[in-house]
């Protein structure tokens, strides 16, 4: 039995505060805080009414290190599981750190005024962790997270050797509005703006935003074009799988999708640097953050499903073979179980997941981890009946 803070009430949180609650032998006491406490409230009004548990709730704000420190001493939790924005996990974790918990969030590190994303700021943090005696599990989500432990799963069990990787990422579902995200804009827009990227034979080359495309046939959707972009999961799976030659990422979206975005970019309002504006400073894609819908807000009427998963390439037994394996996920299923959309259910049911995986004892180390480097076994035992089944098949 043991207790869990949970840091950020948006579309993530929401669902990892649910499945926590519904996870009674393991959590016994829930702790929900963010920087609008009046959000972390209505999600435990929610759980309240559908789960018949009480969480608690409390205000942070987790770009302060000793706010959280104190809030993290005051609770006590066994594990702080990050849902906030990735702008905040250096903080969180030096807080984890100075209060002696562990650690996970969902999303590496990006520092606010440069879209980049990579896992040195992370990293560094190794020897501190464990140094502590403390865990900190990286990029717990669906991408990165179940496609890094569908990774692992593979060079476990299914393939000798892993030489090729097409990670493909579709949602399939649609929220009726002309143009939203599905999970914050802000961090949506600069990851699918940035410049891709790939990792092929010990090198990364880069290519032009969304400039190579492919058709992928999703189980669940059909085919979809989809887009090479850079993910955050290639840089740790490209160093821990044994004889990789290439990894790339591909993405789906919709026409109509890429002429907004297209048009956004042109006029300027994606861009992450300061502007004046009437005597004030603003930057624009806050501001246009604040314009578009809150993706929470998109679950009500969502209709169809993500399919997600990673394509894995290489030799058995001397013999070429090539895997898929993946899941399916229902965006009205998921409201209808947690008032989410899928989205955020494929991400916070992970999170949960490796929280659940950390304080059984099932993942146990020191240190920074990401989820390749883990046991896959428990993990995938445990997510699909969380509400996350997967499957292999061999393609
Ligand atoms: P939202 O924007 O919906 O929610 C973010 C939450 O964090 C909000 O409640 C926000 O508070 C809170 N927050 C932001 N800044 C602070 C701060 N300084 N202090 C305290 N709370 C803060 O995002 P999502 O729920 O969609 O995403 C959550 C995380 O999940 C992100 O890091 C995202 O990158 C990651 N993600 C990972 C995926 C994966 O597959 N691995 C997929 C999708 C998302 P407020 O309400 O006041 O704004």
């Amino acid at each position: 039995m043991s207790k869990v803070l949970i840091i950020g009430a948006g579309g993530v949180g929401t669902v990892v505060a649910h499945k926590c609650a519904m996870e009674e032998t393991v959590f016994s006491d829930i702790m929900l805080a963010s920087r609008t406490v009046s959000k972390c409230e209505k999600i435990a009004a929610e759980i309240k009414a559908m789960h018949g548990r009480t969480i608690q709730t409390a205000a942070v704000d987790a770009d302060n290190v000793p706010a959280l420190v104190k809030l993290i001493k005051a609770y006590g939790p066994k594990v702080v599981i990050n849902v906030a924005l990735p702008y905040q996990d250096l903080t969180i974790m030096d807080a984890c750190l100075e209060a002696g918990v562990d650690y996970l969030d969902t999303a590496n590190y990006e520092p606010p005024d440069v879209a980049k994303f990579e896992y040195s700021w992370q990293w560094a943090y190794q020897e501190r962790f464990q140094k502590a005696g403390r865990m900190a599990v990286l990029g717990s989500g669906f991408d990165p997270g179940m496609t890094n432990v569908f990774c692992a799963y593979v060079q476990k069990h299914l393939l000798d050797e892993v030489h090729y990787v097409d990670i493909v990422d579709c949602n399939g579902g649609s929220h009726g509005k002309a143009f939203a995200t599905n999970f914050n804009p802000e961090i949506n827009i600069r990851e699918i703006t940035a410049r891709g990227r790939y990792w092929e034979n010990g090198e990364w080359i880069e290519t032009d935003p969304l400039s190579q495309s492919m058709m992928f046939d999703y189980p669940g959707v059909g085919e979809r074009k989809s887009f090479l972009l850079y993910h955050e999961e290639l840089e740790s799976l490209a160093k821990n799988l044994k004889g990789l030659k290439r990894i790339r990422f591909w993405m789906t979206f919709g026409e109509s999708y890429l002429k907004h975005l297209e048009v956004m970019q042109n006029i300027g309002i994606t861009r992450i640097d300061e502007v004046e504006f009437n005597g004030q400073k603003i930057v624009p894609i806050q501001f246009l953050k604040a314009l578009l819908p809150d993706p929470a807000s998109l679950a009500a009427n969502y209709t169809g499903k993500t399919s997600i998963g990673c394509l894995c390439e290489g030799i058995k037994d001397g013999k070429k073979k090539r895997y898929f394996i993946y899941n399916i996920c229902d965006h009205a299923e998921t409201y209808k179980e947690v008032r989410a959309q899928a989205v955020s259910y494929t991400t916070g049911v992970p999170a949960v997941t490796g929280a659940v995986m950390m304080v059984t004892g099932k993942w146990q180390g020191a240190g920074v981890w990401n989820m390749e480097q883990l046991d896959p076994d428990p993990f995938l035992a445990d997510v699909g009946p969380r509400g996350l089944p997967w499957h292999v098949e061999e393609r």
